[in-house]
């Protein structure tokens, strides 16, 4: 379905984007593992996407720093010749009520999750560009739509990722691009897996599914996005949430 096309993965040395780089290796793309501080993590799933017969590149770097997120692109353009699929997956919280949070708490959630989107997607746009296509696909979060107390830097992060998603969708469309956003609720991974177990009980009471989501879960709609079969979808927010928020 992805056969030899190329992937950029921010964040992808765990959680959500280990599975999504996977995932789109498993589907016959070649993945750049792109991530930040874990080397050995970074390693071993480059190291499982080639067992699968996919090619990896492994890029470590810090998405908030323009610079970085230009060095990301280059590489992967120099080893792969092209970028077919981004996925800007890479972020962080600070959680904490309003009157607590720092300026810095608040800074480093909208550098990370905005800020890296907006870095990694422009520094992609000018090869895509001249290729004349090309799926960007940024993972929000449905605390983006609906908000959520002790996360107004997140929350503001990732409903700022559907406003530049649904700008860059209309900017890029006639060059063959698409821009989508993903809005995951609550998966169980590194994220999620510090909350307490009634703040996690007060959440599933919340999904109509009775259920968490898995990273898996995730993957499966962003090999979806990134397919030929996704090719007239563009600009749009899916949740991806077992029907907490509809
Ligand atoms: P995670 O902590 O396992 O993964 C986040 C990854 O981003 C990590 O590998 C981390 O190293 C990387 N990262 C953070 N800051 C970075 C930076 N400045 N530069 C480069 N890499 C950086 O968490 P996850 O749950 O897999 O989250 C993945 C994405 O999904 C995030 O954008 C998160 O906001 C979003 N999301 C998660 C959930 C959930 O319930 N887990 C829900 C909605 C949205």
């Amino acid at each position: 379905m992805l056969q030899d096309k190329i992937a950029v993965v921010t964040g992808a040395s765990s959680g959500i984007g280990k599975d999504i780089a996977m995932k789109l290796a498993l589907k016959g793309a070649n993945i750049v593992v792109h991530y930040r501080s874990n080397d050995e993590e970074a390693l071993a799933l480059a190291s499982n996407i080639e067992k699968i017969g996919s090619k990896a590149l492994v890029v470590k770097g810090d998405i908030s720093k323009m610079a970085d997120a230009e060095k990301l692109i280059e590489e992967a353009i120099s080893k792969f010749g092209r970028v077919d699929i981004l996925v800007n997956n890479a972020g962080i919280t600070k959680d904490t009520l309003l009157l607590k949070m720092s300026e810095e708490q608040f800074d480093d959630v909208i550098n990370t999750n905005l800020k890296g989107t907006f870095n990694c997607t422009k520094s992609v746009t000018k090869h895509m560009l001249k290729q004349k296509s090309g799926r960007i696909i940024n993972i929000s979060s449905v605390i983006g739509v609906v908000g959520n107390a002790g996360q107004s830097n997140y929350a503001a992060s990732k409903a700022g990722i559907i406003g530049f998603t649904k700008s860059v969708a209309k900017e890029l469309a006639s060059r063959g691009i698409t821009a989508n956003a993903v809005a995951p609720g609550f998966i169980r991974t590194k994220m999620t897996d510090v909350l307490k177990d009634e703040v996690k009980e007060e959440i599933l009471k919340k999904i109509p599914l009775n259920k968490f989501g898995e990273a898996e879960d995730v993957a499966n709609l962003v090999a979806f996005l990134a397919s030929d079969e996704a090719s007239y979808i563009t600009g749009q927010v899916i949740n991806i949430d077992g029907g907490m928020v509809m």
